[in-house]
């Protein structure tokens, strides 16, 4: 019995390692094809100020729908985009698109700011500033409302290539972002201010904020860290009104996740009159 049970547990395993390879084979045919003709779409996130609930920005989020897969995770295309080469065309095309939806809000009373999300091939790449910087100039995007965001293990060590590219990134007047932060492996010297702007506290040490003691230490940690090194926070994956208030205690004033709103559309952020703070519920009622 056991044996059969073992038996069947190794049929299974094989289909599984089988139906995910062949997933993956699919996505990385048709992806390319999806990001040249532009089939994918930016969805923007709003980050909330903490204290009086106006929007200080947005994160644009990468959605790709397939007639046959339906929508497709972003970590799973961004992975089979980076596989296949076409993430640089992702990245820019995401940049140009973003920048395009973002015109309404460049006139919003908060002033919010444009969050883009980039790979470590799109860093390694010599041209990358200049790639942008020419997006930006066709878009009427103004540099200072773009911020471009990096996760950590692109930092990893002090590759000279990476602070170079940065430090060029930043001469365009854009500022960067480090994603995710907390769960990669990094040295910290490029926390200095020369290098990024702003921390995003990865959601994984929001989850169980109001349980885990440990949790509350470590945000604490980035939070104090963060002021001495003049840097700006922004805390993910906020979900419930208590794990806000307790933020707000923390000294955390950028906040970011479904409590305040999903990813969607970027017109869907938008009313008659510009950005629509009457549709925009920041606090909702609990
Ligand atoms: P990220 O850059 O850290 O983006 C935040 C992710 O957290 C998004 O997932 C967002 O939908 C999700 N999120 C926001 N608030 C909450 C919350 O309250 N709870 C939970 N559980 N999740 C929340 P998404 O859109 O699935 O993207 C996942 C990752 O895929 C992104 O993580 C980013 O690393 C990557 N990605 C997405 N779009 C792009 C893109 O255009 N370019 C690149 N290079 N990567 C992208
Ligand atoms: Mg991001
Ligand atoms: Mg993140
Ligand atoms: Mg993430």
């Amino acid at each position: 019995e056991a044996k059969r049970e073992r038996g069947n547990q190794v049929v299974r395993f094989d289909r599984d390692i089988h139906e995910r390879a062949l997933r993956q084979f699919r996505l990385e045919a048709w992806l390319p094809n999806a990001v040249a003709n532009g089939e994918i779409q930016v969805f923007f996130q709003p980050i909330v100020e903490n204290g009086n609930g106006s929007i200080a920005g947005f994160e644009a989020l990468a959605r790709w729908q397939h007639p046959e897969l339906g929508w497709v995770p972003p970590p799973e295309f961004i992975r089979a985009a980076i596989e296949t080469g076409c993430i640089r065309d992702l990245t820019l095309g995401m940049l140009r698109a973003a920048s395009r939806a973002f015109m309404p809000y460049l006139e919003a009373a908060s002033r919010p700011y444009l969050g883009v999300n980039v790979s470590v091939s799109d860093i390694n790449a010599e041209d990358f500033p200049e790639r942008v910087a020419a997006i930006l100039a066709e878009e009427g995007m103004p540099a200072e409302r773009l911020i471009l965001e990096v996760t950590e293990d692109m930092l990893l060590g002090d590759s000279g290539n990476v602070a170079q590219v940065l430090g060029r990134l930043r001469a365009l007047g854009l500022r960067i972002a480090i994603d995710d932060f907390g769960t990669g492996y990094s040295s910290m010297s490029y926390l200095s201010s020369f290098m990024v702007n702003i921390i995003k506290i990865d959601q994984s040490f929001i989850r169980n904020l109001i349980d885990s003691s440990s949790d509350q230490k470590i945000v604490r940690a980035i939070v104090s860290m963060a002021a001495d090194l003049e840097l700006s926070v922004v805390t993910e994956g906020v979900e419930t009104p208590e794990q806000k208030e307790l933020l707000r205690q923390m000294g955390c004033r950028l906040l970011q996740g479904y409590l305040f709103g999903r990813p969607q559309p970027a017109h869907s952020w938008l009313g008659e009159k510009g950005l629509d703070l009457e549709a925009f519920q920041p606090f909702p009622a609990t």
